[in-house]
């Protein structure tokens, strides 16, 4: 019986179950003449670890990619040889990666989850809902619960975290006014509707200064908030790139749903990210606000989202974090990163 080694895939997951699944003594790869005096295992037994991710996968010659040219289910090249895959299913049911093009089977997905919608319409699908047909009773249909599961993430006590408040007065403001807003004067903005308020906070002083479109020669009221007990947040603070680079091997069978709601969550973190027009503000606001909300409902403790000044944290309570430090700041300079859009030259 020919053995794989744990060089032949390169994923912590898969390393860490060749160490403890397979030969009792370190031996010789037969899948590659370098991997000598490694942990090797007999391939079938990690059948469990590669199914929840190939079992997603059809043939698709048209708009798919080859096994081994970067395919999106992993971040770099897993198999030193693709024969590895004959030998893992001996039954030939994966045989169609090595000789064709494959892609996610979105249909697939759909059926066994019973849902509607096509991944990549979701976003615009999901606006259109809550703008303009049922706002309060929206009928829609995505898997909120399992695409937060999968972005989850403690934030441990003792992180510190920062809120800004302009304070021209300059006297040092007191403990409540820098706390979460009452709720009668809550505002309508990014994470919360008006009358339901939610704390917003930074992971630095300056993040909380630029968040509230500080100016040069402000003064700045500037509270320190302690994490007193572990938080359990949905961070949603991503980019694209990063996305892609989730493992497939440690999502294991939440690897279907990530894959089908990555589009989706990669436009809920560009819409936190991108600045609204304030003209237009309650209604573009609006399916960012649900999401928050729905994460709420979830019982998560807030969300993490990467705004254009640097990371920030919406708590729905205040009962986890303290303020133990308020101080007065004054703006001294703001830094400028332009970028030119478009411009037109004038010869005379
Ligand atoms: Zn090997």
């Amino acid at each position: 019986m020919k053995k794989c080694c744990n060089m032949c895939i390169s994923d912590n997951i898969v390393w860490e179950f060749i160490k403890d699944n397979g030969e009792k003594t370190l031996g010789n790869c037969d899948f590659n003449a370098s991997h000598k005096n490694v942990s090797i295992i007999d391939p079938q037994k990690l059948q469990g670890l590669f199914e929840p991710i190939f079992k997603w996968y059809k043939v698709d010659n048209k708009n798919g990619l080859l096994f081994n040219k970067g395919l999106s289910i992993f971040s770099s090249k897993i198999f030193d040889n693709s024969k590895l895959i004959s030998a893992i299913f001996p039954d030939g049911r994966y045989s169609f990666f090595l000789e064709n093009r494959i892609s996610f089977d979105k249909n697939k997905y759909k059926k066994e989850h019973k849902l509607k919608g096509y991944p990549e319409k979701l976003w615009y699908k999901f606006c259109k809902e809550v703008k303009n047909k049922y706002r309060f009773f929206a009928d829609i249909d995505i898997e909120f619960d399992k695409t937060f599961d999968i972005c989850k993430r403690p934030i441990y006590a003792g992180e510190i975290f920062f809120r800004a408040r302009f304070n021209m007065a300059g006297k040092i403001f007191s403990k409540e006014k820098m706390g979460k807003p009452p709720r009668q004067s809550s505002e309508n903005y990014r994470a919360n509707v008006k009358g339901i308020p939610v704390l917003y906070l930074s992971s630095t002083r300056e993040t909380a200064a630029l968040e509230i479109q500080s100016y040069k020669g402000a003064i700045l009221n500037i509270a320190e908030f302690i994490v007193e007990e572990d938080l359990n947040i949905v961070d949603l603070a991503r980019d694209s790139t990063l996305f892609k680079s989730i493992l497939p091997f440690k999502l294991g069978e939440d690897y279907g749903t990530y894959i089908f709601y990555r589009t989706f969550l990669c436009d809920i973190v560009f819409k936190l990210f991108i600045p609204i027009n304030k003209d237009n503000r309650d209604i573009d606001y609006l399916p960012c606000q649900i999401i928050s909300e729905k994460i709420k409902k979830l019982g998560y403790d807030g969300l993490g989202f990467l705004g254009i000044n640097g990371y920030n944290l919406v708590l729905f309570k205040d009962n986890k974090v303290r303020l133990t430090r308020n101080s007065l700041y004054t703006v001294d300079d703001l830094s400028v990163i332009i970028n030119e859009k478009d411009s037109i030259e004038y010869n005379s």
